[in-house]
């Protein structure tokens, strides 16, 4: 039997602090992320999550690398997405993820794939929201003893398929109304367009975390690839104006990344963001050093801080 909706274990502690993954594909490459997980363990993240490469390609990976993390102790959130799936194959996906340890899903329509034979008419469902629908009966005809924590992807600054920017937001309340429980944004340097997100969500009633996906410039060759794989994400000139004054030197480049990563964390915490997810592209080091800039301790229960007026009375 279902236990019904509860406070899921990933929003224990708020703000929530969560970092991505990929799944790696060469034993190096997992030699690597086990060093940044190990790492970054210490900061006690709240979940991590581990994406799902669109039709499959990625699938065992996916699980896998599942196994490991939640193996770890560290509550282990995979990606799954729709397309290129039939219900069959995603009822096993589904049942691979609980059965390696996972607890919450991110619900994802996915992209599909720009290369090779994609044939559309196969897919069981055409929007994330219909997945949260399916997984959510899902769960219900495997008479889970837990609820699942279903997240969905959100787009502070719109989604490039959807031009009418009202009817996106209905289409983010239609996933939320088929029982999602938290979003995560896409990547975003503009905290403005964060906060104008979020209050539009609370205009018609989402009121579920809104968790805000912050991903360091780390090169140049990092804000290219970002530009391509963030369709319309918006970078503000003043993030342009430093990378420029550092005149292509890799290590100043990398310092004015995590700095403006770090100013826009703190101006989120500030602001009370639900929590942030860190797109880490496996690597840790300025996922860290944006943490010690925050001045974080990772074991530090904000809401207990707050009670005690720890600030004033010491
Ligand atoms: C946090 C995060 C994690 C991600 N992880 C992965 C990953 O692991 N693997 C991967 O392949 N991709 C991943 N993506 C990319 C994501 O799959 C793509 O951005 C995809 O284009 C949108 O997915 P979605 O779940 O938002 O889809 P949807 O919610 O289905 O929305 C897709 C588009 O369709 C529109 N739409 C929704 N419902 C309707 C409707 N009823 N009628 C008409 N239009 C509609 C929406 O407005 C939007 O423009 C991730 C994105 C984010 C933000």
């Amino acid at each position: 039997m279902n236990e019904g909706p509860s406070r899921s274990v990933l929003f224990d502690r708020a703000p929530s602090f969560s970092f991505e993954f990929f799944p790696p594909k060469t034993p190096e490459g997992a030699q690597a992320l086990l060093a940044t997980i190990v790492t970054l363990q210490e900061f006690h993240p709240s979940f991590v999550s581990v994406t799902y490469g669109a039709g499959g390609g990625s699938r065992e990976l996916t699980r896998a690398l599942v196994r490991d993390i939640q193996q770890r102790g560290i509550p282990t959130v995979p990606h799954l997405t729709c397309v290129g799936h039939t219900e069959e194959e995603l009822e096993t996906i589904l049942a691979g993820f609980v059965n390696a340890g996972a607890r919450a899903i991110l619900a994802l329509r996915g992209d599909p794939p720009r290369r090779g034979a994609y044939d559309p008419s196969r897919d069981a469902f055409r929007h994330a929201a219909e997945l949260v629908r399916f997984i959510r009966s899902w769960e219900e005809r495997q008479r889970l003893s837990f609820r699942l924590t279903v997240g969905v992807a959100g787009f502070a600054e719109g989604h490039p398929d959807t031009r009418n920017r009202l009817r996106e937001m209905d289409f983010l309340k239609a996933k939320i109304d088929e029982g999602a429980d938290y979003i995560c944004t896409q990547l975003f340097f503009d905290n403005h367009a964060f906060f104008d997100y979020r209050s539009r969500c609370r205009l018609l009633g989402i009121d579920v975390p809104i968790i805000a996906g912050i991903m360091p410039v780390t090169s140049v060759s990092s804000l290219n690839r970002m530009a391509e794989l963030s369709a319309g994400t918006n970078f503000p000139a003043r993030l342009l104006k430093a990378m420029l004054r550092a005149g292509g030197d890799r290590q100043s480049i990398e310092r004015i990344g995590v700095n403006y990563a770090s100013q826009q964390c703190s101006e989120l915490l500030d602001e009370e963001v639900d929590g942030i997810h860190f797109y880490t592209l496996n690597r840790s080091r300025a996922t860290l050093e944006i943490y010690r800039n925050l001045g974080i301790n990772a074991s530090a229960d904000v809401d207990r801080i707050k009670a005690l007026n720890f600030l004033y009375k010491s």
